[in-house]
Parts: structure tokens; sequence; C-alpha cells
């Protein structure tokens, strides 16, 4: 554990399973009998808790004095939540998050997820009469959650409060203010202390990594969502310092967030060129194969879940196009089928 700043404690977390993943969990010790704070509860797994259980100890923080703030509902920032609940700590997140059950990316196995993922797959183009190979992936992995085999990106539910933009919370001697931070998930929250120029920005900003807008629903405009808030980083954030969930803490806003900017850019130039070209309609799947290079039937377990990546950002970036009348979207058979407006 690493103190970041006076009061601030950081530990990080690391879980292999297909490769390793990371993420920096964040606490706030209360003054003399207060509540503490933790920020986003960690992977959901047996090693994680004990470490943290660790962490705590280290700082006299007992679970009914802990408060445990979950910026958004992945598996990695929400696994332990349910854990924490049991305890009796209390989890504080935004409604927002429970939106939907199933987005492609994570499986929430809250509620039944399963006319969702049915709708969802299709949406993209993902079905069993035609791509049967793709299909039968997902299906694997809902037999996995089902019999309780665990899956790397599954999501628990847990019991929350509810947390609203422009709320104040108390810890230390912090003071702040849930802001929204919409794009990498719709109902995504974060922690601005205005005095301090600290910013928790959980998955919205990371050095070395373009953030995921990951969003498989219709008319949500996320990724314009997305950049709106880019945008407010560069203004009202940009003299802060942003501690994220994962990577290093990062001074120099304007640096990391024009690169993400960058990134996007080019992919949504990328995608639009694709469509124009191809004359032709085609799938989120097919777009996102060209787009990202990536073979039509995904090799192993890595390759699959870089594909469901791939169609969240894919998604995103032409709804994104399609609010600019760059292009057109259609659906048939509950698949959606996009094309050039330019043609
Ligand atoms: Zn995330």
């Amino acid at each position: 554990m690493i103190m970041r700043l006076p009061g601030i404690y950081e530990e990080r977390l690391s879980r292999f399973r297909d490769g390793e993943t990371e993420i920096n969990i964040f606490l706030i010790p209360g003054n003399h009998g207060e509540r503490s704070l933790m920020i986003d509860a960690g992977f959901k797994d047996r090693r994680c808790l004990a470490q943290m259980e660790r962490a705590l100890s280290c700082l006299d923080i007992t679970y009914d004095k802990l408060d445990v703030f979950v910026t958004h509902k992945h598996h990695d920032h929400s696994g332990l939540a349910s854990e924490y609940a049991e305890l009796g700590a209390r989890i504080l997140m935004n409604p927002e998050e429970n939106r939907h059950h199933y987005d492609c990316l994570y499986y929430n196995n809250d509620k039944n997820p399963e006319e969702e993922q049915y709708q969802v797959l299709r949406s993209v183009g993902v079905t069993p009469e035609k791509t049967p190979e793709i299909w039968e992936m997902f299906m694997e992995i809902r037999r996995r959650v089902k019999e309780n085999k665990g899956w790397e990106f599954e999501v628990t539910g847990f019991p929350f409060l509810p947390v609203r933009q422009g709320q104040r919370l108390r810890y230390g001697n912090y003071e702040f203010e849930v802001v929204p931070l919409k794009g990498h998930t719709y109902g995504q929250m974060g922690l601005y202390e205005a005095r301090q120029h600290i910013l928790f920005s959980a998955d919205q900003v990371i050095d070395g990594i373009v953030p995921i807008v990951g969003t498989t629903f219709p008319d949500e405009h996320l990724l314009a969502g997305y950049l709106a808030s880019l945008n407010q980083f560069l203004h009202v954030y940009k003299s802060c310092m942003l501690l994220p969930a994962h990577n290093e803490p990062i001074w120099d806003v304007k640096r990391v967030v024009n690169r993400i900017l960058y990134a996007y850019n080019e992919k949504i130039e990328l995608m639009r060129q694709i469509l124009y070209h191809s004359r032709r309609e085609m799938t989120v799947r097919q777009v996102g194969c060209i787009a990202y290079g990536m073979g039509e039937i995904p090799a192993d377990t890595k390759e699959f879940v870089k594909l469901k990546m791939v169609m969240s950002k894919t998604f995103s970036c032409l709804e994104y196009l399609r609010d600019r009348d760059l292009v057109i979207r259609s659906e048939r058979d509950g698949t959606f089928y996009w094309q050039s407006a330019e043609l």
C-alpha cells in the first residue's frame, strides 16, 4: 500500500486469468470514529479480499464504518461489493449502472439477462444462423455462469445506496462532489475535490490505454457523451491530479486526453471510410473486424474477449456517425445494418 496524497492510500490488486489485469483501490480513513471510504471494490477473488483486509486493518478501518463507492458496475470495480456489503460495509453507486443486464462486454448475473443477451447479440450481427461458432462461444459463457463455474467478466448483484450527481461526501480531510463520467459506461461516476484539485477518474481517462466506450444499445449516444466528458477534462479538470483505477496517476491531463481524442477520431474516420468504400450494408461485427484487423472467428479466449470489446467500441463509433448523418442504420430481424449515407 502506498500513500498517494496525505490521507489517500492506494492498494493495487492484480488477477491472472487470460493475462494479467490490475486495478487501483483507494482508501481514505475517516477522522476520529467517522466513516472511511474505499473507492471501487476490486475483483471477486479470495486473494484480493485477503489483501484488502490487510490494508483495512493497517489503517484501522472496520466494516461498520466503511463506505465503498463503486464508480461503475464492471467486474474489476464491483466484484467484491457483495462481500463487503455482507461484512457490514455500505455500498454507494449510481442506480443508472443497473440500466441494462447485458451489454456484450459484461454478463450481469444479478437478474436473468437471457432475453437481453439474445437481443444484444442479434443487434450486433451475432446469430445462431449466420455466425454459429461465435454464437456458441457466447452460449458457453452463459452456461459457465449458470453452473456457477465463474467467468472473468461476470458481474454479481449487491445492495447499494444510490448516489447522484452533485451529492457531497466527506471523508478524512476531503470533501468530494459526485460527478458524472459518462462514456465508459452509462452511469459511471467519479469523485471531485475542487479545493485540492483531485479527481478520482475511474476508467474515463487512463494513461497508455484508450478506454472502451462500451455500449451495445441504440440511441444512448454514449460516445458523444464520452467526448463531451473529455472536453470537460480539458477545461474543468485540466489542472487536477487524476487518480485513475488503472495505471499511474495523471498530472498532465491535456496530453493524455488529447491522445485518447485522437485515437477515437481516427477510428471514427476509419469506420466512415470502411462503409463508404464497401458500398454495402454491414453489421457492427463486420465493421469492427475490419477496423480492428480481426479474423472472422476468434481463435482463442483472448481473441474472443477482444471481439467483445471491438463490437462495443464499433457500436459506439457507428452510433456517433449516425448522429452526424454520415451513416444510415436499418434493422431487420433484430440485426442492425449500417451503410454510408454519403453514396
Ligand atoms: Zn471498467
